[in-house]
C-alpha cells in the first residue's frame, strides 16, 4: 500500500543518506510503498540546488539495471533541497515554508516524518526547533526517526530523551537499530514462538547457556575519530547486542504487535542483573587489537590517539534474575579485526541427564555432545540444530550431526536491506523493530557499570592479535564456568 509522506532529512548530503537511505527509499518506491504522494526535503549546511541534489540521489542508486532507469528518473523528481544550519532558529522558518509548499504539491495529507541522519549532538536542538518554529503538522502524523548513538551513558541518553520528549511523544519516536532490520534477527521470534519444539525447551531446565557473537574483520577504517571516542561497549554492545539478547530472553508477547513485543522486551531487560563494580570486573572483558602481519595496531591507526585505551573488543556474561533464565548465562562478544566477519547466535542445550552410551560395554569412546541451535545471522542466513545420532557402521558410537536450513542465494538477494525494512516500518508507524526508551535506559544502566570501571582502571592493551577471536580473557570467561565458545578457532 502506498504511504503518503513528506520526509525531512537532516544530513541529506551525508554518508548514511547516500549509501543507505536513498537506495532503500528507491526500493520502497519500486515496490509501490511510496508513490506519487511522497516528497523528501533534504537539508545540510551546503548550498545545493534541487537539480544537483536530485543528481546526488540518482548517483546513489546508479547501480540499478537499465530497465529501472525510467523509474529512477521519476523517483528523483520527489527530492528537494534546502540549505539549512540546524543551530539557526531562523533557518527553520524557511524550512517550514518549503514543507508547506511540498505538502500542497504532493498531497502528502499532513504526514511528516523527520529523519535525523547527522551527528547526535544536534538531535536535541533540531527537535526543540521543530516545535518552537512550528514545523509539526496538525493534520497527519509527526514522526521522528533517529540514528544511533543514543547517548554516551545513561545520564546523557536521558538528557537527550528529555529533550526529544518536549517535541515528540514516545509513540512518535523511531530509534534506529539496524540489527533489528536483519532477516534472521526478526526470525528469532518466528523460531521461538512458532515452534512448540523450540519454545517449550526455551528455559533454564533445558538450556545450558546462550552465546551471541558479532564479529567484524575490519578495523576502524575511516571512522577512527568517532570510534576512538566510543569503543565496542558503546558502539555495539549497548545497542545491537542488548537488543538481540532481549529478543532471545523475552517472554511470549500476548500478540505480535509492536506494543506487546515492547512490553516483553522491557520486562526481560528489567530482570537483567546489574552488576556491582566488582562483579562487572569479573564478568566483562575488554580488548584492543595489536599489530599483525601487514596491519597496524589500533593505537597506530590514523585518527586514533597513540595512547588510546578505547576497547575494540568486548565480551560479557549476562545473567537474568527471572524464573525462565535463572542460572543460565548469556555470553556475548563483539570486536574488530577478528578472524572473520559474521554474526551468529548459539543456544547450547543441556546434555541428557544420563549418558547411557558412556557405558564401557557399548564400546563407545565418545560422550554425548550438547544439542546446539545456531542462528546464522550473517553473512549466510539460516539455522542449524545439532543432534546426536548413531555413527553408521559396526559397533555403537554416537556422532553429532547438523539439521540445517540455509536461505538460498536468490531469497537472500531479494530480502530487503535493514534500512529498507526499517524505513517502511517507520512509514507504517510500526515500532516492533525499533528500540524504545525504556529498553535503551536499561541497556545503559547495565553497561555503565563496566564503562565507569574501565574509565578509571588502566587496561593492559594491546591484548589480542588481528585475525583471532579476541583476548585470552574472553575464553577464560567461559572456561571459568566449565564452558567454551561454540565458535572458536583451532589453535
Ligand atoms: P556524515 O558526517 O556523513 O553526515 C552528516 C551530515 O550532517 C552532513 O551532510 C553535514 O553537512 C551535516 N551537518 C553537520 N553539521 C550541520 C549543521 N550544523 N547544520 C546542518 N547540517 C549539518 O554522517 P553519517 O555518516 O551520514 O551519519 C549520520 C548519522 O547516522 C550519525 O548519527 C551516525 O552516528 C549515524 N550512523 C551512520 C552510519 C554510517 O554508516 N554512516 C551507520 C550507523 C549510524
Amino acid at each position: 500500500m502506498e504511504n503518503k509522506a513528506l520526509i525531512t532529512l537532516f544530513g541529506a548530503a551525508g554518508d548514511l543518506a547516500q549509501r543507505k537511505l536513498y537506495p532503500s527509499l528507491f526500493k520502497l518506491y519500486q515496490k509501490g510503498y511510496l508513490g506519487e504522494h511522497f516528497a523528501l526535503l533534504g537539508t545540510s549546511r551546503r548550498q545545493i540546488s534541487d537539480e544537483d541534489f536530485q543528481q546526488m540521489v540518482a548517483k546513489s542508486i546508479s547501480g540499478i539495471k537499465e530497465t529501472e532507469k525510467g523509474q529512477a528518473a521519476s523517483f528523483i523528481k520527489h527530492f528537494f533541497f534546502q540549505s539549512h544550519d540546524v543551530t539557526k532558529p531562523e533557518h527553520y522558518v524557511v524550512l517550514k515554508d518549503r514543507l508547506a509548499k511540498l505538502e500542497d504539491q504532493f498531497h502528502t495529507t499532513g504526514n511528516r516524518l523527520f529523519y535525523m541522519s547527522m551527528a547526535p549532538q544536534f538531535f536535541g536542538t533540531i527537535a526543540l526547533n521543530l516545535k518552537k518554529q512550528q514545523l509539526l503538522t496538525d493534520d497527519g502524523y509527526n514522526r521522528l526517526v533517529i540514528e544511533k548513538p543514543f547517548g554516551r551513558d545513561f545520564d546523557s541518553a536521558k538528557k537527550l530523551n528529555d529533550e526529544l520528549s518536549q517535541t515528540f511523544q514516545e509513540n512518535q519516536i523511531f530509534r534506529i537499530d539496524h540489527y533489528l532490520g536483519k532477516e534472521m534477527i526478526q526470525n528469532i521470534e518466528a523460531l521461538r514462538f512458532g515452534n512448540t519444539i523450540i519454545e517449550s525447551l526455551w528455559n533454564n531446565r533445558y538450556i545450558d547457556n546462550v552465546q551471541v557473537t558479532l564479529s567484524e574483520k575490519l578495523g576502524v577504517e575511516e571512522r577512527a575519530g568517532y570510534y576512538d571516542n566510543s569503543g565496542a561497549l558503546r558502539d555495539m554492545m549497548q545497542n545491537h547486542i542488548m537488543q538481540v539478547v532481549a529478543q532471545l530472553a523475552m517472554e511470549q508477547p500476548v500478540s505480535f504487535t509492536d506494543s506487546d513485543v515492547r512490553v516483553e522486551k522491557i520486562k526481560a531487560l528489567r530482570s537483567l542483573r546489574v552488576y556491582t563494580p566488582a562483579e562487572a570486573a569479573a564478568n566483562f572483558v575488554r580488548g584492543q587489537y595489536d599489530a599483525g602481519q601487514n596491519t597496524n595496531a589500533y593505537r597506530d591507526e590514523d585518527g586514533v590517539d597513540p595512547h588510546s585505551n578505547t576497547e575494540t573488543f568486548v565480551a560479557a556474561k549476562l545473567l537474568f534474575d527471572n524464573y525462565r533464565w535463572s542460572g543460565v548465562p548469556f555470553y556475548v562478544r563483539t570486536g574488530k579485526k577478528m578472524a572473520d566477519k559474521f554474526t551468529r547466535i548459539d543456544v547450547v542445550f543441556k546434555k541428557p541427564l544420563i549418558d547411557i552410551f558412556a557405558n564401557p560395554r557399548m564400546q563407545s569412546d565418545q560422550s554425548l555432545k550438547s544439542n546446539i541451535l545456531t542462528i546464522y545471522v550473517e553473512p549466510e542466513a539460516g539455522f542449524s540444530l545439532r543432534v546426536n545420532a548413531k555413527s553408521a557402521g559396526q559397533g555403537f558410537k554416537t556422532t553429532p550431526v547438523d539439521l540445517k536450513f540455509m536461505q538460498d542465494t536468490s531469497t537472500k538477494e531479494e530480502a530487503p536491506e535493514p534500512y529498507e525494512r526499517l524505513l517502511h516500518d517507520a512509514l507504517e508507524g510500526n515500532h516492533t523493530n525499533f528500540a524504545s526508551w525504556s529498553e535503551i535506559a536499561y541497556a545503559w544502566k547495565f553497561v555503565d557499570v563496566a564503562r565507569k570501571l574501565w574509565d578509571i582502571e588502566e587496561p593492559q592493551f594491546p591484548n589480542y592479535v588481528p585475525g583471532s577471536m579476541g583476548p585470552a580473557a574472553s575464553d577464560e570467561l567461559l572456561a571459568r564456568d566449565g564452558r567454551q565458545w561454540v565458535y572458536r578457532l583451532n589453535r
